[in-house]
């Protein structure tokens, strides 16, 4: 680990003026961010402590929305009950990610900005280009069992590792930030951008800019959503695939759809076209198939992981007939 500059921010200006003016880094639970500096991964010359800044809120907004504070822990925003009781997908992604002990300090905004588990991208000793633009991918000719099949490029084949962005994706969440220049706000869709020939520029947030704050916009069939991820193993464990779903169900007719897909893309993957399949379709197994071979329509496997094509379609089925059966 680099030495590095340790300052504690007490409000959103000075945190972004801090992030202005230096090679700088916020930090909050820092359960991404410090392993990345102790394999010199990430080196900032300042870390900004945000810890003490006023978001930790969730709010039930009046337009039938909530508004999630991203300094609010994995934890408490799984178990609040209005999450569980009109969002159960968020809280089901949340509650398949990482450990309790991490949960327990893993932020909202720290979780939107975590970086791929690419093991390449993790050892130094390798080629990569989201660490080292230019240095080419051990991937793409090495083990990509857990690597991505949709939104690749011939620079970086990794994988978005979040369970929660994949549910925030489906329920089409807007990003709050705050800049020098003020707020802004983007839609869940633009913020994490796919590697193309910059793997190493993974969003569209600016070096002074503090995410303040997520917002899940109302959806009527919200409370009629899951989230499924499979695994090699039962706990402790990023997807190989996982699906968020939430299905609205009239007379055994699809009237609203929403899906999002982890593990096979390079950004958490939202699929429209999928979406659109549904709607006013019948509810049944049939419908659910042909919006997966929708959905998995431009995959492209690499040596080790075809089987996340199929493993996804199935997946997707599954998540769509439990989501079915909360109609
Ligand atoms: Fe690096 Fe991306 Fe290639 Fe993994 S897939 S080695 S993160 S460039």
């Amino acid at each position: 680990m680099q030495p590095f500059r340790y300052i504690r921010a007490h409000d959103n200006q000075a945190a972004i003026r801090a992030a202005g003016t230096n090679e700088a880094k916020f930090i909050a639970g820092g359960t991404n961010m410090l392993d990345l500096m102790k394999l010199n991964i990430e080196n900032p010359k300042q870390v900004i402590d945000i810890n003490k800044l006023s978001l930790y809120k969730i709010e039930e907004l009046e337009n039938g929305g909530i508004r999630i504070g991203a300094l609010v822990k994995n934890s408490d925003l799984a178990y609040h009950p209005t999450i569980i009781k009109k969002y159960p997908v968020l809280s089901e992604a949340i509650l398949a990610g990482a450990s309790p002990q991490l949960r327990n300090m893993a932020t909202t905004g720290g979780n939107l900005m975590q970086r791929t588990r690419c093991p390449y991208f993790y050892d130094t000793d390798f080629a990569c280009n989201k660490r080292m633009p230019g240095s080419g991918c051990a991937a793409i000719s090495g083990f990509n069992r857990m690597n991505a099949v949709l939104g690749t490029s011939d620079k970086c084949i990794a994988t978005h590792p979040s369970d929660m962005c994949v549910a925030m994706a489906a329920l089409g969440a807007i990003i709050h930030i705050q800049g020098i220049k003020g707020t802004r706000a983007i839609s869940f869709a633009d913020f994490h951008l796919l590697p193309g020939q910059t793997p190493n520029i993974e969003h569209n947030l600016h070096q002074d800019e503090l995410i303040t704050h997520v917002e899940i916009p109302a959806l009527s069939f919200a409370n009629k959503s899951h989230y499924l991820k499979v695994r090699d193993r039962a706990s402790y464990e990023f997807a190989l695939t996982s699906a968020a779903v939430a299905l609205d169900v009239e007379g055994g007719k699809i009237k609203g759809a929403r899906i999002a897909l982890g593990g096979v893309g390079t950004k958490p993957w939202r699929t429209i076209a999928a979406e659109q399949a549904l709607i006013g379709a019948p509810a049944n197994a049939q419908t659910y198939r042909k919006a997966a071979d929708i959905a998995l329509a431009g995959a492209k496997p690499f040596k080790d992981n075809a089987f996340k094509i199929e493993l996804a379609k199935r997946t997707l089925v599954r998540a769509l007939k439990t989501a079915e059966g909360m109609s």
